[in-house]
């Protein structure tokens, strides 16, 4: 059962947890992945556990990929459990090209082939310019952004450069606009929206399709706890995203899961905002975001 409508939406289910839906209804045709292989960076959690697991749902495998391998194990048993797929949980990390060889290398001896790679690994975490270390910056450009340039090249060189196949990269709205406190993911990310563009100019020819996928605020992630979601949702300030509210996991996975299928065959180098409106009408005051940074930096101590 889909969850109640909300002004007019049909909401998918969605849990606020790193746990799989305990329902789900099919918008898309049940075996539109079926018998394909999806390799998703930083699969076991958040916003790319529910992708994995809404791939699944449609008849795909998967290979969940990140740094916590006891985190990969735990979600690839639920995910297998609540799905009837494989998954494999494979330990990598997107600063290291030679991990990533060696998990590609795995997936292609386990599963035979793959058909989707979606580049979701990233750090983030609210920071103003004057406050971040050069190693902060660093560090999120690497994950974000040479991590997705890492994984492209080593699943191209190895797979997609001889049977084709889709690109989708999870993006942020944070650089349309500068947002505050968010120099280093805004900075990756919009690098990586060029990205996107390259490489399907590049690798169109070879049958790659390369796209990104942009969210907004999604309730029950990481990353969605640690940018002040809960507390913003409880002020209301949602209120003023044109859509009024957070999105949730399922949505997100609903927007890759067009990107990464047939639905999308004549889309390339595309990106898609799946943020209810929300970069359009948020706030971007430096001086009010600054102040929630330093009473949430005092809870911390
Ligand atoms: P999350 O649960 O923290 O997911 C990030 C994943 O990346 C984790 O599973 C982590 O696993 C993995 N990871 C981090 N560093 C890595 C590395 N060096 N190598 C390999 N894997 C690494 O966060 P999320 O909120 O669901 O975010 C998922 C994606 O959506 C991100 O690209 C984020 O920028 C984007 N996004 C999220 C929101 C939101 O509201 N949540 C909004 C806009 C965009 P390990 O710790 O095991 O490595």
């Amino acid at each position: 059962m889909a969850e109640p409508q909300e002004k007019g939406q049909m909401l998918p289910e969605d849990v606020g947890s790193d746990d799989c839906l305990t329902s789900y209804t099919h918008i898309y045709s049940p075996d539109l992945l079926k018998d394909q292989v999806a390799f998703i960076t930083g699969g076991g959690s958040g916003i790319g556990l529910r992708i994995a697991e809404i791939f699944m749902r449609h008849g795909c495998d998967t290979v969940i990929a990140s740094r916590n391998l006891d985190k990969l194990k735990e979600a690839a048993q639920k995910l297998c459990a609540a799905t009837g797929r494989r998954c494999l949980p494979l330990c990598i990390d997107v600063r290291q090209p030679e991990s990533i060889t060696a998990a590609v290398d795995e997936t292609l001896k386990e599963l035979g082939r793959i058909d989707i790679l979606v580049n979701n690994a990233a750090g983030n975490f609210l920071c103003p310019a004057s406050a971040l270390s050069f190693n902060a910056f660093k560090t999120v450009m690497e994950i974000d952004t040479m991590g997705t340039f890492n994984t492209s090249k080593v699943v191209y060189e190895k797979w997609f450069q001889s049977h084709g196949g889709n690109i989708v990269n999870i993006s942020a709205t944070l650089g349309y606009k500068g947002q505050a406190l968010q120099v280093h993911a805004g900075s990756a990310k919009a690098a990586n929206d060029a990205m996107t563009k390259h490489l399907a100019v590049e690798w169109g020819p070879s049958g790659v399709r390369v796209n990104t996928m942009a969210p907004g605020p999604i309730s029950g992630t990481e990353g969605f706890r640690r940018l002040g979601g809960p507390r913003g949702e409880a002020a209301g300030a949602f209120h003023s995203i044109p859509l009024q509210r957070a999105g949730n996991k399922t949505e997100m996975a609903h927007s890759v899961l067009f990107l990464a299928s047939r639905a999308s065959s004549y889309v390339t180098g595309a990106i898609l905002v799946a943020d209810g409106g929300a970069w359009l009408t948020s706030p971007n005051d430096v001086s009010m975001l600054l102040g929630y940074w330093s009473a949430e930096k005092k809870r911390d101590k």
